[in-house]
């Protein structure tokens, strides 16, 4: 009888575990997981390039010097479509403190999960491409190279870091990026999520293309209740208490158990509807 009902447990939970398999949280956290399992540089490229192989998206691995002789391996890929390019990126390198789950493999999944859907529906006027950057974190790099070598650019770059927990949608976008700031906050409204939108913003991949005047956007998922303490930090203020964000990206703690997959599940589509109401703005070119 026990045995039985363990078997028949068993055969629920891979129903349950199969029938999970397509949700863009599940999909998501398998995807971090892959990335921040990496124990180098190499061995995280190929998790992200694994996954886009899964998809059938093509992908070419752009080598990079930096300034100091930095060496460096963008990914770019290639998911079709008609009309000006929208690039989606994150930076893939981490630094030596924990792991990388929430900085950034939490950014490089969510551009995965969010092509996997596009994939499946792509977006009606824009021709997609997506960017991993590689060493962000020794000063915006991996990105900066790409935008010195493309001077076509994109009709907009769209940035994740910092994607794995939070109430809140929080979005850089630059004075004058009305389009798609309409656009966020359009989708976050109908989906009942938080959203806050400004011009201070930690610096991430976005700052590139907005020095050489390209459009650029950056979207985080935090708690509402961190982006103050956040931005203080930055602008060199010591908190008696970090927001969790600075507790964790930089450190030990910057591990699996951090991060909160219902949040992500959530705001994930709405990040894709806010995209798709951009797409349809910009139907006449
Ligand atoms: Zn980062």
């Amino acid at each position: 009888m026990l045995r039985a009902f363990q078997r028949a447990s068993v055969a629920l939970l891979v129903v349950l575990a199969v029938g999970c398999a397509h949700t863009p949280g599940q999909a998501w956290h398998r995807s971090v997981t892959a990335i921040a399992a990496g124990q180098d540089s190499a061995a995280r490229v190929r998790a992200i390039t694994d996954r886009l192989d899964a998809l059938e998206i093509p992908w070419t691995r752009h080598l990079f010097t930096g300034p100091k002789g930095q060496d460096g391996t963008n990914i770019i890929a290639d998911l079709g479509g008609t009309g000006e390019v929208l690039l989606i990126g994150a930076h893939h390198d981490r630094v030596a403190a924990g792991i990388g789950a929430t900085d950034n493999a939490s950014g490089s999944a969510a551009v995965l999960e969010l092509a996997a859907t596009l994939k499946q529906r792509p977006l009606a006027n824009h021709h997609v491409k997506l960017a991993f950057w590689d060493l962000e974190e020794q000063g915006l790099l991996g990105s900066a190279a790409w935008v010195a070598e493309h001077p076509e650019g994109a009709e907009l770059y769209v940035n994740f870091d910092v994607f794995g927990w939070g109430d809140t949608l929080w979005v850089m976008a630059p004075d004058g990026a009305t389009s798609i700031s309409h656009a966020v906050q359009a989708a976050t409204t109908a989906a009942g999520l938080a959203v806050s939108i400004g011009t201070q913003y930690p610096p991430t991949d976005h700052l590139p293309f907005l020095k050489a005047e390209r459009p650029a956007v950056s979207f985080s998922l935090v708690d509402a209740s961190e982006i103050k303490g956040i931005l203080a930090m930055y602008a060199g203020e010591k908190l008696a208490a970090a927001p969790k964000v600075m507790q964790v990206i930089h450190t030990d703690k910057d591990q699996m158990d951090q991060l909160d997959t219902p949040d992500v599940k959530r705001a994930l589509p709405v990040v894709l509807e806010a995209l798709r109401r951009w797409d349809l703005d910009h139907a006449a070119h």
